[in-house]
């Protein structure tokens, strides 16, 4: 049974990994969600159904366009391959407990905002009211209602501190330090994740961007890094880690 679980897990993992890809460069491209059709986004020709197999097609074509030979970006190939692989380890970590949903939802903010940030430095505010209404709707289901609204309280302190954090950095830098996505995303990780899980995130995200940024430094001109994807991963290692970190804090807070 798990390994069916498992299986019919990555295939959704891949087919959502495929679609929210191809959000994360509609929607900041003001392309419908809905039509046309998935297309070359060089010589713009409908894709045949065998072309748009997660995973596969790019393979096969060795991540080329059928009809004009222009590549077909890596990133949408990496966002096939971590639905493929995170929607079951998320079962195979937590069961279909609320640790699940939380992650899994997660995981499709996370490949969204990983083209759509990475490639237009945007944060969609429709993926971030749609992932928070999932989030609030998995916590009132798993959680008491004390929790729940500490949730909420979680989510608008965040909100607040990082808008404190822009105007600090604004003026500290003399230039935008902070973008309004990345807050409004800050809110949506309070919810998933609590008040002090969310710092520790955040923690992680900005050591992981760093050294990102050092290491690409050199080919970004204009010195923008993008970091919701980083918000993204340092929350999701917390939800991974939480039972190596969680001890180790309470551990902290106690002396
Ligand atoms: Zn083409």
């Amino acid at each position: 049974m798990e390994v069916i679980i498992c299986i019919w897990l990555s295939l959704l993992g891949a087919i959502m990994g495929s679609f929210l890809g191809c959000m994360g460069y509609r929607i900041p491209n003001k392309i419908k969600t809905t039509y046309p059709s998935s297309f070359c986004s060089n010589c713009n020709k409908p894709l045949k159904w065998y072309m748009n197999i997660p995973i596969f097609s790019y393979l096969f074509q060795k991540g080329k366009c059928v009809y004009c030979g222009e590549k077909i970006g890596f990133i949408y190939f990496i966002c096939e391959v971590l639905g493929f692989i995170l929607f079951p380890l998320n079962y195979l970590l937590f069961g279909f407990n609320l640790d699940f949903y939380i992650s899994t939802i997660l995981v499709c903010v996370l490949i969204v905002t990983i083209v759509s940030d990475f490639k237009y430095y945007y944060i969609s505010d429709r993926v971030l009211i749609i992932s928070g209404l999932c989030l609030l709707i998995v916590l009132y289901i798993f959680m008491g209602t004390s929790d729940f609204l500490m949730r909420l309280v979680s989510a608008v302190i965040l909100f607040l501190v990082m808008i404190g954090l822009k105007i600090l950095g604004n003026s500290m830098f003399d230039k935008e330090s902070l973008g309004d996505g990345d807050i409004k995303l800050m809110a949506v990780i309070g919810l998933a994740l609590g008040l002090l899980n969310s710092f520790i995130g955040l923690f992680f995200a900005a050591v992981i961007g760093l050294i990102f940024s050092l290491i690409i430094i050199k080919k970004n001109k204009e010195g923008i890094i993008p970091f919701g994807p980083f918000i993204l991963i340092g929350a999701l290692l917390v939800v991974y880690f939480s039972s190596i970190i969680t001890p180790y804090i309470n551990e902290l807070l106690s002396i």
